[in-house]
């Protein structure tokens, strides 16, 4: 679903001026009240991006950086600010074979590499798993959704192997409406485990999400402003996703008591260190493709196996015929 984004400057009886410079300002930024030109607001964002990575020691310039790139603005206006502000960074984008959306964003991501001149890595989930997600879901008639997260998680976990960290896109929205609906379902486990750096250790590399305080609004106008080509439709199994509830919600909220998502994001995270310890649950090396579990094997050997075991079973089915 494609969002429209407002602009200062297109309501005709809104006279504002740059908070900076005094030039016309384009962009009204409510939840911080100060309005910016369009010069003024790009700085304001990658001194925001900054000011998030060395306050939560997410990496620093000796790092190299994978970033998680779907082709929406989001991942691909922080891979641009990290490598504008010095970062050693490269792309990861998966594959995952969704209708004709999967080729829309890639041809996105491409774009971006070529025009960016950054590395970007293209990894498919067919090959990785033996079928797409699609097929996958159909086969075990399970939610297309879980099995994409499950999928996403191992390989985007795998490939950060050669890196020293792996950056997500999420921003102040969806971090917001993750909080809520965490709340609202009291899920204790997820809630101390909710932040913007998620520690490495027994094999896994820092996971960071840089734009953490940076609103949906925000990356919209930094990338438009910054000429990156995104893929503005979601997938198309986003639609009526519970997600999408809680940020229209918040988003209503928001309206009304402008910087509410920034006070409730950051008074949790505060809260968070304070009072909330991630119980440290030992991980072994799965038997089956030696990654670190939980449990003796992982979840996308076990999503494998299954795929396996019911492939023998149709081909067994079709033969007795
Ligand atoms: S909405 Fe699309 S990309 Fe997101 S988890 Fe579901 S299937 Fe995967
Ligand atoms: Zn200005
Ligand atoms: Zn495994």
């Amino acid at each position: 679903m494609a969002r429209r984004w407002r602009f200062a400057g297109s309501y005709p009886e809104v006279k504002l001026k740059c908070r900076i410079c005094g030039s016309k300002a384009e962009v009204h930024l409510r939840s911080h009240n100060i309005a910016l030109c369009r010069e003024d607001f790009v700085k304001f964002f990658e001194r925001r991006l900054l000011r998030t990575v060395r306050r939560f020691r997410m990496f620093g310039h000796q790092d190299r950086v994978l970033v998680a790139v779907s082709g929406g603005k989001d991942s691909l206006g922080l891979l641009h600010a990290l490598k504008k502000l010095g970062y050693k960074v490269a792309g990861y984008h998966i594959y995952l074979d969704i209708d004709g959306y999967s080729e829309r964003s890639l041809e996105r991501v491409e774009a971006f590499a070529r025009m960016e001149e950054v590395e970007i890595r293209v990894e498919g989930v067919e090959e990785a798993l033996g079928c797409t997600i699609v097929e996958a879901s159909e086969k075990l008639r399970r939610p297309i959704c879980s099995l994409c997260g499950t999928v996403k998680r191992y390989l985007m976990n795998r490939a950060a192997e050669e890196f020293d960290v792996l950056a997500t896109g999420h921003n102040l929205d969806d971090e917001a409406a993750t909080l809520l609906g965490n709340l609202l379902h009291w899920q204790e486990g997820y809630l101390e485990r909710q932040g913007p750096v998620l520690k490495e250790g027994d094999g896994f590399r820092r996971k960071v999400k840089p734009l953490s305080f940076t609103a949906e609004y925000e990356t919209a106008v930094y990338a438009f402003l910054e000429g990156i080509d995104y893929i503005v439709e979601e997938c198309p199994y986003a639609r009526g996703a519970t997600s999408i509830f809680y940020k229209d919600v918040l988003g209503r909220i928001e309206e009304k008591m402008p910087g509410t998502k920034i006070r409730f994001l950051g008074g949790f995270y505060k809260f968070r260190g304070e009072h909330l310890k991630p119980m440290d649950v030992p991980l072994r090396l799965c038997t089956m493709c030696g990654y670190p579990t939980t449990g003796e094997v992982c979840n996308f050997c076990k999503l494998k196996e299954r795929l396996n075991s019911r492939t023998t079973e149709s081909e067994q089915y079709i033969s007795k015929k």
